[in-house]
């Protein structure tokens, strides 16, 4: 195995080449050209979506609202700057430690929009099972190490996509952050297509019944669209300004222990399975990358952040090493905490948020056990 001498990723990453003088794919921009397709067709998108006149229905687009602060920020410019009828979409994550019905509250005071919660407890845990105790597809593909993370958000994607459809509204907005927005797929009838392609005819008619079937041979124009509108604001996103702002509109009550995913200690065992990696890893080397690129410019790495001198390669060896263990029940509780609790300070936590999220990686086992997930 070697690794990228720039970021750090190692040869066998999924979707990742070594060059002969130890430098990635990803180093050498050769993703530039997709990237700045997908960039032009999304800001297009974007502009068309701002021009639109009302739609003819009830309502001109259907945000997916989280509760989260760049969405409550989004929901808040689209009702209230933009003049947007809205259907606030909210899907119930189960995996999310703070439900999003306790953080949408406080938005539904003050945007006038009409708010919608949806949930589908069963079939989004009987996708994740299939998920984590099916063999990963190999070779792999890029982001194949975060498949457990992007199925979740592709399910509730797919059910505000038929929600959308079955009210006739013509767009859906969704405020993923700009640089996830360069991986993800914009067209609707392709994350269909994605979704069977990797769950099968089978299971995806179990999770969703015929419905979705019916987006596949659709005309185009009768298709949701999906608008991303952080687009607009990809050179100046800053979320220390978004979360002030929101503050001072009494839209937001801050919190150190944010919602989370209480899965993220199962993520890393998938991708340290599966893919001898870290869940964060390609954040987490782009970081790198841009240190080395930019030298003393500070640059905004959107959602995480990770310190300037970040030794990537121990920190994921100690990271996968002791993952791996308490998966398999080894070692004892008290090494485990220590262990953790080291690692993600060199990550930047800060104490408490290190002893925090140490928790929850020993808890991994139990986690594993509620849902049907078999660690090996
Ligand atoms: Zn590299």
């Amino acid at each position: 195995m070697s690794r990228c001498t720039v970021c750090s990723l190692k040869d066998d990453h999924p979707g990742v080449v070594l060059d002969d003088q130890q430098v990635c794919n990803l180093c050498n921009f050769d993703f530039a050209e997709d990237l700045l397709v997908n960039y032009r067709y999304t800001s297009e998108v974007f502009a068309e979506f701002q021009q639109a006149p009302p739609a003819d229905g009830e309502f001109d687009c259907l945000f997916m609202y989280s509760g989260g602060k760049d969405s409550t920020y989004m929901l808040d410019k689209f009702v209230n700057e933009y003049g947007k009828r809205v259907l606030a979409y909210t899907f119930d994550v189960p995996f999310e430690s703070v439900h999003a019905a306790q953080n949408i509250s406080l938005a539904q005071e003050k945007i006038p929009a009409t708010f919608l919660l949806d949930a589908d407890d069963d079939n989004i845990k009987l996708m994740m099972r299939e998920v984590f105790n099916r063999p990963a597809p190999k070779p792999g593909r890029y982001l194949d190490e975060k498949l457990p993370c992007v199925s979740c958000r592709t399910f509730f994607v797919l059910r505000a996509i038929l929600n959308a459809y079955e009210r006739k509204i013509p767009y859906i907005a969704l405020c993923a952050d700009p640089q996830q927005i360069l991986t993800m797929e914009s067209n609707v009838r392709e994350i269909v297509r994605g979704f069977y392609e990797t769950f099968g005819e089978r299971l995806t008619g179990t999770l969703f019944g015929e419905r979705l079937e019916d987006l596949l041979f659709e005309d185009d124009e009768d298709l949701p669209k999906i608008v991303f509108p952080f687009i607009a604001m990809r050179h100046d996103y800053d979320p220390d300004h978004i979360v002030a702002e929101l503050q001072a509109k009494g839209l937001y009550e801050s919190s150190p222990l944010e919602t989370h995913c209480t899965l993220f200690p199962l993520l890393n065992y998938y991708s340290f399975k599966n893919w001898d990696c870290m869940f964060y890893k390609l954040n987490a080397s782009s970081h790198v990358r841009s240190v080395r690129r930019n030298g003393d410019q500070a640059r905004n790495t959107f959602s995480i952040k990770f310190p300037r001198a970040l030794d990537l390669a121990p920190v994921e060896d100690q990271l996968g090493e002791v993952v791996m263990a308490i998966a398999a029940g080894e070692g004892s509780r008290e090494e485990h905490e220590k262990t953790l609790i080291d690692v993600f300070q060199r990550m930047d936590a800060t104490e408490d948020a290190a002893r925090f999220v140490a928790q929850s990686f020993l808890d991994m086992r139990s986690v594993a056990d509620d849902l049907g997930i078999r660690l090996s």
